[in-house]
């Protein structure tokens, strides 16, 4: 059957023969995926391709998981690590006690982050560490301000920030609520900003954008504005479904965060170092935060590093709080890792170097026009993106308010990697661009890419080949069940 992914040998099952599974409770991953199905087993990266067990080569349209900015292949970010472990493997960052390269990093981080002055950074080893030490770093600034009811959190419907207790909470995606007892208290959600989905007949991007904030502002005073002590915010969304920002509401939420006194969280996790064409997304939206969220493209995610950045005014309170209570009683063992931040600063140096934000806005059209050319596709709804981001939505009719049947992702599923809990035809789409050679992010119905700043033009024009490709399967995929 042509419409089947062709899996390599080692992933079929065999005759009757039903795998045993492996050992991994695996993130992200359905449990029957892991009994039932063999792993797509990568093996080994090369610029902006990886391949797995087999051989099979993949161009990687999602740079791992929108991380590995600099490829695969980075040989200096290597040397970078050998260097540092032949020097000093480890040291911790407590009780005043620290590495040349972690502070040589926040020195760094600090002076490239200039959408407004930044006093302090602080280091964990992922985005949702980042945003829990957030959370942590609000409540004690608010603690020390005498403040103790200003604790509740607002983001958005159908934002990611992350996956431990609290950046779930924050999260705004359903699937991470379920069965884990979450969203916490503390956190409430307002609209997401998705222009094609959400406005009103006839409503423009500034009135939606009006729309919003009036109802973010009518939440704080539902609640009581003495209540709520941060708004936290992707500049674009991105798991969600890469959704960009509509005119002007950047400039509105925050005139309302800050007529209330309420911080404003950036989480660049995955828009910072030059992936929207900027070198952070708060350049692009003029967003001016008091704590930024940072990780994935700080390392090119070679070793795993985030930081959190801290305003004078947060980081001044923060300060004089933990002069009086003694230590300030938050860390990691792996806060400042001297390997993950050697290999940051060489990231850094490479990004100066190449001038990344020139080298992404030269290839962003590229990308950006050749997919966008897929547009009058009767199946998809809109494509949307800035940069090296992009996300596909498949709807019927060119609708927002026509999703195909979930089941009409639901195929062959013995084979099928993509297979989520709620099949959608997104997901069909997902298993061709892998049988073409491609791996894509699928979320129900939209197609994630955000592929590594170094792809080539002829690597663009690869990438825009197989989504072709895919998408035509997906079409008469999509033909076939209709006329069922
Ligand atoms: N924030 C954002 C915006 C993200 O996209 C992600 C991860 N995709 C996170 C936070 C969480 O990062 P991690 O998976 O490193 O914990």
């Amino acid at each position: 059957n042509s419409t089947e992914p062709s899996l390599a040998k080692d992933n079929d099952v065999k005759n009757g023969e039903s795998f045993k599974g492996h050992g991994m409770l695996a993130p992200f991953t359905a449990g029957w995926q892991t009994t039932d199905l063999h792993p797509l087993v990568i093996e080994k990266s090369e610029g902006s391709y990886v391949y797995d067990i087999n051989g099979k080569k993949y161009l990687d349209a999602l740079a791992g998981l929108w991380a590995t900015s600099l490829g695969g292949s980075e040989p200096r970010l290597v040397d970078a690590a050998i260097a540092q472990l032949k020097k000093l493997p480890f040291y911790h960052s407590f009780w005043n006690r620290t590495t040349k390269p972690s502070l040589d990093l926040a020195k760094e981080l600090l002076e490239m982050f200039t959408a407004r002055k930044m006093a302090k950074a602080f280091f964990v080893n992922s985005g949702s560490e980042a945003n829990d030490t957030q959370v942590k770093l609000v409540w004690y600034y608010n603690n020390a301000l005498g403040r103790p009811n200003k604790k509740k959190f607002i983001a958005r419907a159908k934002s990611y920030h992350g996956s431990t207790l609290i950046a779930a909470s924050l999260s705004g995606l359903p699937a991470l609520h379920q069965k884990f007892d979450l969203p916490a208290p503390f956190v409430l959600h307002t609209d997401c900003p998705h222009y094609w989905r959400y406005h009103l007949p006839g409503e423009t991007e500034e009135e939606f954008s009006t729309r919003l904030a009036n109802n973010l502002e009518q939440l704080i005073l539902k609640e009581g504005p003495e209540t709520i002590a941060a708004f936290i915010a992707e500049p674009v969304m991105g798991a969600g479904g890469v959704m960009l920002p509509p005119a002007t509401y950047f400039e509105k939420v925050q005139a309302v965060v800050k007529k209330y006194d309420i911080l404003f969280i950036a989480d660049e996790v995955i828009c910072a170092f030059g992936r929207l064409g900027t070198m952070f997304g708060c350049d692009k939206y003029n967003i001016n935060p008091d704590l930024v969220s940072l990780a994935k493209a700080l390392s090119s995610s070679y070793l795993p590093i985030g930081a959190v950045l801290v305003s004078p005014e947060v980081s001044e309170v923060i300060h004089a709080q933990s002069n009086k209570l003694g230590i300030f009683s938050h860390g990691f063992t792996y806060s400042g890792h001297p390997t993950s931040c050697a290999v940051a600063l060489e990231t850094l140096k490479i990004y100066k170097e190449r001038n990344i934000v020139d080298q992404v806005n030269k290839i962003a059209p590229r990308f950006q026009d050749g997919v966008k050319a897929y547009s009058d596709s009767p199946i998809i709804g809109e494509i949307r993106g800035t940069g090296l981001i992009l996300g596909t939505e498949f709807t019927d009719n060119k609708s927002p308010n026509d999703p195909f049947p979930p089941e009409w992702g639901k195929f062959n599923t013995q084979f099928f990697i993509y297979a989520f809990v709620k099949h959608r035809i997104g997901a069909y789409f997902g298993a061709q661009c892998e049988k073409h050679g491609m791996l894509v992010r699928v979320s129900g119905d939209n197609i994630l890419m955000s592929p590594p700043y170094i792809i080539s033009p002829g690597e663009v024009d690869e990438l825009i080949s197989k989504y072709g490709k895919a998408l035509k399967d997906t079409e008469k995929r999509v033909q076939e069940l209709k006329s069922q």
